[in-house]
């Protein structure tokens, strides 16, 4: 618009300027001439001026004409290089040309202006082609990462709904490949339920900053409906205010891990060759039934059992017979606790904590008797022969059962006490059951502490050795002392020596027991060789236990401390009881045989009570037999006991062996046992066992009875 102004405003001036010349010109060309002229003639000049001004004017006219005429032509040729130019700009080519529109005019200035826009619309252009090449190659290299580790992603925008699922994540959970966007809802349908309010409260604390990292296990659900295990990881992206505006989750599918886990923790908690529960389990489970017991007051039971003849399955037959028999005993407990008729609302665990000890923990029971009904069931069914290829095997199992409930301390308390009770059962035989009570718990707790005692009293050297003399009836004399050990309890007091032997036996410390009671007695009866010539023949008797007299290394520690002793083998009697003969008869006999041939002289202990017949006696190569102190005490009233004693003797005399009786307390007792031509005696009628002063006194008087 200015410019066509600007446009008219110049050709008006051209065109003025054009006819103000004209009318100079006449002025200066003719006015000397139009004073001097006539009117006609000054007429005719100013026609002709006037024609000639009106030709000027004309030409002023035509002039203004072609003057605009060309101003536009100039003007609209900038303006249309410059549309094309603005046109052709391609800015995927390279660095854009300037438009050439330039000048003072408001079009050149138009020009540089709109070069300078190009310029810097250009700039920006390149500036955001940077950003999306540097985007699009992160984006690549995160996708690659993925790929590399089996990942997927989700990336949720806090402020909206959505949640966008990456292709791989979708192909983890079964979709089809392609990435998707979801919404809140159908993202929380892919959690697992039991799952979902624990990510949800460490997805929260993460976003507000209350926790730093995002590292949550979780299931997620696939399209066929199965699980897959997944750890994610998540990030924060925040606007440059710092709020946080995305967070986006690393998806690894850890389910082989979870299953490995799995297993192990399986094999951890059960026994591999059954399949029950192991030690580990049945102690978590027994800590559950005490909890709610406790919060609930109800009651539960523990049977504790093993089968009464393993080892000889297990030794006879091999280890695979005994896995099988294992493995048959399993499946039966399990049946048997299994049909629930008797034990309505119990729930039951069936362990094996190991060889052939297998417990069943019965929870929520109402009483005793469930526990009785099922270690009934169980004992009838372990009766069956258990078919095991190439063999027929049967087995019977001893059952312990302990009740547990509120009052109980702890599950490791009611395992002690089932075991406490299946001790008792076993004591009764075969394929029996004892159920524990507060007696037989007293008792277990006296003999855990003198197991515990016992052994520091031996490796101390605590306990004492009492004498008694046996005396021989021909001369009147003492022909030997029999060594009996005594153990002065500071609790207890004295304990009887048939309890704590026992003890010392199971605990495998009569070995040492033993060697120390050897030595000392070996060194004791040399020294009254030694020192009393009427006791120059002064043989000592000890009694040894079945472990100590089959102990691989007994020949040589007898020899070696008898050796060191300074006392000669004929001195030494060793007593063994009739059942250890008759237990091992095979083993015995070599035993026997072997110390009789260094000299030592064996003697049968307790002879009589033990299931064996007079004519075992002839088997056994020993030298003497001690006649039980409860025959000697019955002689008198007994008339069977009295046929025995006699027929123990007679058949000892006739087959050359020493007879000695114990347990003498009466005359008339003596006097009998004379009568019959018993040749040692021993009893309280001569003396109690004595202590080493009293018995050195006893020796020293030398008496005669
Ligand atoms: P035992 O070998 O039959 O020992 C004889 C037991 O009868 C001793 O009991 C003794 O004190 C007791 N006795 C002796 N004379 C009489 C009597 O006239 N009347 C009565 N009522 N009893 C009499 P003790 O000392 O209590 O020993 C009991 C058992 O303990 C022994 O029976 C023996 O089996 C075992 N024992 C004792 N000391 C040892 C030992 O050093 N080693 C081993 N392995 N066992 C031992
Ligand atoms: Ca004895
Ligand atoms: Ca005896």
């Amino acid at each position: 618009m200015s410019l066509l102004l600007r446009g008219a405003i110049t050709l008006f001036l051209v065109a003025g300027v054009t006819a103000g010349a004209g009318y100079l010109a006449r002025a200066l060309m003719y006015a000397p001439e139009h004073q001097a002229l006539d009117a006609g003639v000054a007429a005719r000049v100013d026609g002709q001026v006037q024609s000639m001004l009106q030709v000027q004017l004309a030409a002023g006219a035509v002039a203004a004409v072609l003057g605009l005429l060309f101003f536009y032509r100039s003007l609209s040729s900038k303006v249309s290089r410059l549309t094309e130019h603005v046109q052709d700009l391609r800015f995927d080519e390279g660095s854009l040309p300037d438009s050439g529109v330039r000048g003072k005019s408001g079009v050149g200035l138009l020009g540089a202006e709109v070069d300078q826009l190009v310029h810097r619309a250009e700039e920006g252009i390149r500036a955001r082609e940077a950003q999306l090449k540097h985007l699009r190659e992160t984006e690549e290299r995160q996708e690659a990462t993925l790929r590399a580790t089996g990942d997927g992603l989700w990336d949720w925008n806090v402020n909206g709904d959505k949640v966008y699922f990456c292709p791989k994540l979708r192909a983890m959970l079964g979709e089809k490949k392609k990435g998707a966007t979801l919404n809140r809802t159908e993202w929380i349908a892919f959690i697992h339920p039991e799952d979902l309010e624990d990510f949800t409260v460490a997805l929260k604390a993460f976003v507000s900053g209350e926790t730093p990292t995002l590292h949550i296990e979780h299931r997620l659900q696939r399209k066929e409906g199965d699980y897959i295990w997944t750890l994610c990881r998540g990030s924060l992206l925040r606007s440059p205010t710092g709020a946080v505006r995305r967070v986006v989750g690393i998806v690894t599918d850890i389910t082989a891990q979870k299953e490995r886990e799995a297993q192990l923790a399986h094999e951890a908690m059960h026994d591999v060759l059954t399949g029950l529960a192991n030690r580990a389990m049945l102690v978590q489970q027994l800590n559950q039934a005490l909890g709610r017991a406790k919060r609930k007051n109800h009651k539960f039971g523990l049977l504790f059992m093993d089968l009464d003849r393993f080892k000889v399955v297990n030794d006879g037959l091999g280890h695979m017979v005994g896995d099988e028999l294992l493995k048959g005993v399993a499946h039966r407990i399990q049946m048997s606790v299994r049909s629930t008729d008797t034990v309505g609302r119990c729930a039951s665990t069936v362990a094996r904590l190991g060889g052939d000890e297998f417990v069943v923990l019965l929870d929520d029971i109402y009483d005793v008797l469930d526990a009785i009904r099922v270690a009934e069931r169980v004992q009838k069914n372990i009766m069956e022969p258990f078919s095991i290829p190439g063999h027929e095997v049967f087995t019977s199992t001893s059952i312990g059962i302990a009740m547990g409930d509120v009052s109980t301390e702890s599950g490791d308390e009611l395992l002690r006490n089932a075991d406490t009770a299946l001790y008792r059962a076993k004591a009764q035989g075969r394929a029996c059951y004892a159920v524990f009570d507060v007696e037989m718990g007293k008792r277990a707790k006296k003999r855990v502490r003198l197991e515990n005692d016992l052994r520091r009293a031996i490796e101390r050297e605590e306990l004492a050795l009492h004498f008694q003399p046996i005396i021989d009836l021909k001369t009147g004399r003492i022909a030997s002392f029999e060594v009996l050990v005594r153990w002065n309890h500071p609790e207890f007091g004295q304990v009887p020596p048939d309890e704590f032997v026992v003890i010392a036996e199971e605990t495998d410390t009569i070995q040492q027991m033993g060697r120390w009671l050897l030595r000392t007695a070996a060194r004791q009866t040399r020294a009254w060789q030694e020192r009393f010539p009427h006791a120059r023949d002064l043989d000592v008797n000890v009694n040894f236990s079945s472990k100590e007299f089959l102990h691989p290394n007994a020949v040589e520690a007898i020899t070696e401390d008898l050796r060191e002793a300074g006392l000669a083998p004929e001195h030494l009697r060793i007593e063994v009881t009739e059942a250890v003969l008759m237990k091992n008869a095979k083993e015995v006999l070599k035993r026997l045989t072997t110390f009789r041939e260094l000299g030592i002289q064996m003697a049968i202990d307790d002879f009589g009570t033990g299931a064996s017949s007079l004519t075992h006696l002839t088997r056994f190569p020993v030298h003497m037999v001690k006649i039980d102190l409860s025959f000697v005490r019955e002689m008198h009233a007994s008339p069977e006991s009295l046929q025995l004693v006699r027929s123990i003797i007679a058949l000892s005399q006739s087959l050359n062996l020493k007879v000695i009786a114990e347990g003498v307390e009466e005359e008339h007792q003596l006097e009998r046992l004379k009568g019959l031509g018993c040749e040692m005696s021993q009893g309280y009628l001569f003396s109690k066992p004595l202590d080493v002063q009293a018995a050195t006194r006893l020796l020293e008087s030398d008496p005669g009875w």
